[in-house]
Order: structure tokens, then C-alpha cells, then sequence
């Protein structure tokens, strides 16, 4: 069987715009510096802006791409997960195909060891309580624990078919290079295509995706607020003594427009299929505290734009706009005309 290789490629390029409002508080970070300057523990990521009417400068808060992009990226690999749903096999089961792979080196069963057995394991039990024996790929326990083991390896379970790879375990990543043992592994699984569905546009180690993912910028009115919480003593369990930190915020009701560019060849392509008419109206949770209900965010349109984009057009309240807002709008026009002119994309990130 032939492992084929995904090659990212720039034939055509679609771009969608997107907005996208919070329905909860929401409070996505910037960088270091921003943390650093603020008054605030917790600050919103906000960007020097100059407002193209008046001249003022005003600090405007913004989604990075980065976050977007992660954000975006569980999404759909949500959606992979519960479309390849029928084929996922236990831990138990992954080990008895590693077990039968004749080509395994010791140093691969030692990678096998270091980053997908004891990774995993350790999510539900301490190193000590566990033994690995590398020859066999053999998992035993100690004292009476045994039941406790066989039941994470059977109830472990992951995709085999790689529509979506485990992001949360190193080892079953899609990485460039492919580690010798992998390529044992996807050989066994009868994974043809790599990498995953999803690392094809968000990009993997050492591969870069399919798609680049805008700075989101408000276009409506927004407000900002902050409030204070108690840090929470995490060996009692209970609030700690005076320890109250504030986070910003941003009220409900901001609407965000962001850009995606789309690399893509064929018209049946899955991942356009599931942006243009699965995510809309669809929820995300997006930045801190969401444990506490923040970051609930609905996506409000999803729309192919095939002509170039206005700045002034796209805001509700034109007091609002700014420099930021006019040079995402030209970033992404680059790539209509580059469209147009039948050019190749020249990548913005
Ligand atoms: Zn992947």
C-alpha cells in the first residue's frame, strides 16, 4: 500500500468572509507586552488604531489570527471526528497492531513508548503505577490496578481512519519529518492519505496548511469592561486570602469580521463545503473563563466574496473605522486580484 502525501499546493484561491458575534462576555488575550502595559491582570489583546476621520488614536480590540485559526481548527475537527465516528478502535486495539508491525526497530518502540503509551496513560494514571515492557508493547500494572489499566486501554478511543489526527498526544500528530515509527503505524492503520483532513488546511509541524486565517477587527460598537475574581486556592479548593485578580472583557453584542484565503483545486472540496454551509449559525468558544460562560460566540454569515471588498461598506458604525480595519481589507483584496489576474497567492502570514 502507497502512503499518499498531501502536497500543499496554490492553483486557486477562495476567499470568505466572515462575522461573527459574541453572545457572552468574551475576553480573548493579547500578547506579553499588551499584559505588561495594562493596568489590568487580565487585558483584552488590543491594537494601536488611528480613526480615519479624525486622526485619533484609539486602542482597538481585535481577535488574533492565531486564536481564530485554533479556534476554528477544533471546530472542524469536531465535525471530522463525528464524521468518521464508525471507525475508531480502543487503545488495547492499537497496541495489538503496533505489536504485529514486523518492521518496529527498538528505538521505534521506544518513541512508541515515550510519546503515545506513556502520554496517554499518564492522563489517567501516575508513571509508577504502570509498567511498559517496550519488546512486547506489553502494558502491565501494579498491585491490583490491572482492572483499572484494561479498562483506559479499552476505553481509550481513536480514529483510525486519520480524518482527524489526536492533537492532544504528540505522537499521533501529523509532524514533517514522519518519524519511522509513524509510517509503521499509518502502514498498520490503512491510513492512506496524510496528513490528517484537518492538519491539510491548519497545518501541521513542518507543513504548512491550506488556508490563512485574518486578525478579526470589531465593526460594531463595542464596550469594555472589566471585573475582578477570586484566584481559587488550588490545593483547598477554596478562595484565596485577598488574591483577586481583574480580567477584562468585552460586553455581548460585538460583531467581528474576519477574512479566510482558501487554497484549493477541486470543486467537491470538503473543507469549503463545511465552512460555506455548515458553520454558520454554529457556536464557538472562544478565549478565557469559558468555564464560566464566557466566550460564546455565534457565527452570524459566512460569505464567498468575489469582488473586492470596501472597507467603509463593511462597518455599521463608520465613526469606527480605522487604519486596522482599511489594511485588512487591502490584504485580502491582494488576493482577489492575484485571483483575478490568474497569479499565484503571495501568502500574507
Ligand atoms: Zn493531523
Amino acid at each position: 500500500m502507497k502512503l499518499d502525501i498531501i502536497t500543499p499546493y496554490d492553483s486557486e484561491v477562495k476567499v470568505y468572509k466572515i462575522k461573527f458575534k459574541n453572545l457572552t462576555n468574551l475576553s480573548v488575550g493579547g500578547g506579553t507586552i499588551e499584559s505588561a502595559m495594562s493596568p489590568i491582570d487580565l487585558p483584552i489583546a488590543k491594537r494601536e488604531a488611528v480613526i480615519s476621520h479624525t486622526g485619533n488614536i484609539l486602542l482597538l480590540p481585535y481577535i488574533p489570527s492565531s486564536t481564530l485559526k485554533g479556534v476554528l481548527r477544533s471546530k472542524y475537527e469536531e465535525y471530522n471526528f463525528e464524521q468518521g465516528g464508525n471507525s475508531l478502535i480502543s487503545f488495547r486495539e492499537l497496541l495489538r497492531i503496533l505489536k504485529d508491525v514486523t518492521d518496529l526497530k527498538f528505538n521505534d518502540k521506544l518513541e512508541i513508548k515515550e510519546k503515545i503509551i506513556d502520554p496517554l496513560l499518564q492522563d489517567f494514571l501516575e508513571s509508577s503505577l504502570y509498567d511498559v515492557n517496550i519488546e512486547s508493547l506489553e502494558v502491565t500494572g501494579r498491585d491490583g490496578i490491572s482492572g483499572l489499566i484494561d479498562s483506559v486501554l479499552d476505553g481509550v478511543r481513536m480514529p483510525t481512519n486519520w480524518s482527524s489526527c489526536i492533537s492532544y498526544v504528540d505522537g499521533l500528530k501529523c509532524e514533517f519529518p514522519m518519524p519511522r515509527y509513524k509510517l509503521s503505524i499509518l502502514k498498520s492503520l490503512a491510513v492512506e492519505k496524510y496528513p490528517c483532513k484537518v492538519c491539510k488546511y491548519f497545518g501541521a509541524s513542518g507543513y504548512e496548511g491550506r488556508i490563512i486565517v485574518f486578525d478579526a477587527l470589531p465593526v460594531s460598537k463595542y464596550l469594555i469592561n472589566s471585573s475582578t475574581h477570586n484566584a481559587i486556592n488550588r490545593f483547598t479548593g477554596a478562595a484565596a486570602n485577598k488574591k483577586l485578580y481583574d480580567i477584562e472583557h468585552l460586553e455581548p453584542g460585538t460583531t467581528f469580521l474576519t477574512f479566510i484565503v482558501v487554497e484549493t483545486k477541486n470543486k467537491d472540496d470538503e473543507f469549503i463545503d463545511w465552512l460555506s454551509n455548515k458553520l454558520k449559525n454554529s457556536y464557538l468558544i472562544m478565549g478565557k473563563r469559558s468555564t464560566i460562560g464566557y466566550g460564546e460566540v455565534t457565527i452570524e454569515s459566512v460569505e464567498e466574496v468575489n469582488e473586492e471588498v470596501n472597507a467603509e461598506q463593511e462597518l455599521e458604525n463608520s465613526a469606527l473605522l480605522t487604519n486596522l480595519h482599511n489594511d485588512l481589507v487591502e490584504a485580502v483584496n491582494k488576493f482577489l486580484r492575484g485571483r483575478s489576474n490568474g497569479q499565484g497567492s503571495d501568502r500574507a502570514q
